[in-house]
């Protein structure tokens, strides 16, 4: 089944523009470059990648982008039209992108919010949309065996100093109850016999969120895909023609040509000159320790396994005990629009993760990082995704801030529904903050971001 083109189709709430001039065909200038050191990956048996394309094919949907986001459009466009012809283009290896390198939290609730009427009501749908994902990715994990360590063993938002716990804890304990969702505030005793730090002055514990190996759960979504999806690996688009009426992609042995195209590629968007001033990549670091020894974990009298968020969002830590008894901590949050980095940049967050760990857990002795990798997401100013129709014949999910797990899984079923026209009012839960907002373009943004970003990490630098 072919896609007829659709000339005249109306707009939607969810339109919105490329930000760029229709020229075509464009070279994507920057492409994703895997240094194949994600700890969560390496932590896995190997695993078989799809073939790379190496033909020229006509199909009715293509996707570019197989994380989080590119996944759930392709298995929601083969739920919803099963004869159709379905392709998906990954530049590297599934799982060896941010969606397999991430703290691995699917976090059912919104990260935080500010002490008002008009956030605790956008929490509200924020919820719902979230608690769908999550609804989703479980049935997905339970269907497929997908064996991921998938664990609902909630979350700590903390605060390391009083002043954070007072002003952002507070006001999201406040929301909780107006949303009637449960919750526990624990000062610094209580967490030393929940996670074994008396480092935090507070948290509040959420129940709903899921802790889970992220490479191993993308990789059981895409090798649980329906069988009228063909994906191809080791296949980066390096060209793309997003304007005409049946969009097409090309890579070095293959190309595609669609009825409709999805572009899921979040952080790398402004490759193919789409929401360039919308949304700006970040950079983040993260480590692995080895397994902890039984002393070692006996010195911790901890819970088993649990999962930390910062209530400090840019100078904060992410930290977890995972199931087989290793310490993860992702830290560092970095305006990076060239989406590269350097090896004097990759060893400072190395030893500012380990000396991070040792400041939390000075009882464990010598700890050692058995893994440091890096990755990137995106974010804009607004803190809203971007997501639409981008043109006549192309959409976009993009700009995940954060948390993509579970609302780029969400951004992949809904941008397919708003291709298929089907009429989701899930859609205007997801955009109850609107789409990310202009940013003005380099160099002044290099300067604005920058300074913003410093400033945040100086002000949250006892958050850290
Ligand atoms: C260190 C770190 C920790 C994080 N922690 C969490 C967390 O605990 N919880 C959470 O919810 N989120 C977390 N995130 C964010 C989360 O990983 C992202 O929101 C999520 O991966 C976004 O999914 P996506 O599918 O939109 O994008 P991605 O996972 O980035 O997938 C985009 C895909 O597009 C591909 N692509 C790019 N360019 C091309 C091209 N030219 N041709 C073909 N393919 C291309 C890429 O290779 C990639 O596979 C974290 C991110 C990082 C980096």
């Amino acid at each position: 089944m072919r896609q007829p083109a659709r000339r005249s189709a109306a707009l939607t709430g969810a339109e919105t523009e490329s930000t760029e001039s229709p020229e075509m065909p464009r070279t994507v200038d920057r492409l994703p470059n895997d240094d194949r050191t994600n700890g969560w990956s390496a932590l896995l048996a190997a695993r078989q990648p799809r073939p790379s394309l190496q033909a020229q094919l006509d199909v009715d949907w293509l996707i570019v982008g197989a994380g989080y986001a590119g996944l759930a459009a392709a298995r929601q466009l083969a739920t919803q039209q099963p004869g159709a012809a379905i392709a998906v283009v990954e530049a590297g290896v599934v799982g060896e992108n941010a969606s397999g390198r991430n703290s691995g939290f699917a976090i059912d609730l919104p990260h935080s919010s500010s002490p008002s009427d008009a956030a605790v009501e956008q929490g509200r749908h924020v919820i719902r949309v979230n608690r769908f994902a999550v609804d989703a990715l479980d049935r997905l994990v339970a269907e497929h065996g997908i064996a991921c360590d998938w664990n609902r063993c909630g979350r700590y938002h903390v605060a390391v100093t009083d002043a954070v716990a007072a002003e952002s804890l507070k006001s999201y304990a406040h929301n909780l109850d107006a949303w009637g969702e449960p919750y526990e505030y624990l000062e610094r005793g209580a967490l030393r016999q929940r996670l074994g730090t008396d480092y935090y002055a507070a948290a509040v514990y959420t129940p709903g969120t899921h802790l889970l190996n992220p490479a191993a759960l993308v990789r059981g979504l895409a090798d649980s895909l329906p069988p009228q999806v063909q994906l191809f690996e080791n296949s980066p688009v390096v060209e793309a023609d997003l304007h005409g009426d049946s969009p097409s992609v090309r890579t070095a042995q293959g190309r595609i040509r669609a009825g409709k195209l999805i572009l899921a590629v979040n952080a790398f968007s402004q490759s193919f000159g789409v929401y360039r001033e919308r949304q700006v990549p970040v950079l983040l670091f993260a480590s692995l320790t080895r397994p902890l020894t039984d002393a070692q974990l006996a010195s911790l009298g901890s819970d088993d396994t649990w999962g930390v968020t910062p209530a400090h969002g840019v100078a904060g830590s992410t930290l977890r005990l995972t199931q087989d008894r290793r310490l993860m901590i992702r830290q560092g949050f970095e305006y990076s629009p060239s989406l590269r980095t350097n090896d004097a940049r990759r060893a400072k967050a190395k030893a500012m993760n380990l000396d991070l760990l040792r400041r939390r857990f000075p009882q464990l002795g010598a700890i050692e990082l058995e893994h440091f990798w890096m990755g990137w997401l995106a974010v804009s100013q607004n803190h809203a995704p971007a997501f639409g129709r981008i043109a006549h014949n192309a959409y976009a999910a993009s700009c995940c801030n954060g948390s993509g797990i579970v609302r780029h899984t969400a951004a992949g079923m809904l941008i397919a529904d708003l291709a298929l026209g089907r009429q989701n009012p899930l859609i205007d839960d997801f955009l109850v903050e609107g789409t990310a907002n202009y940013i003005p373009p380099r160099p002044v943004r290099d300067i604005g971001v920058g300074l913003t970003l410093a400033w945040d990490m100086w002000r949250g630098r006892a958050e850290q």
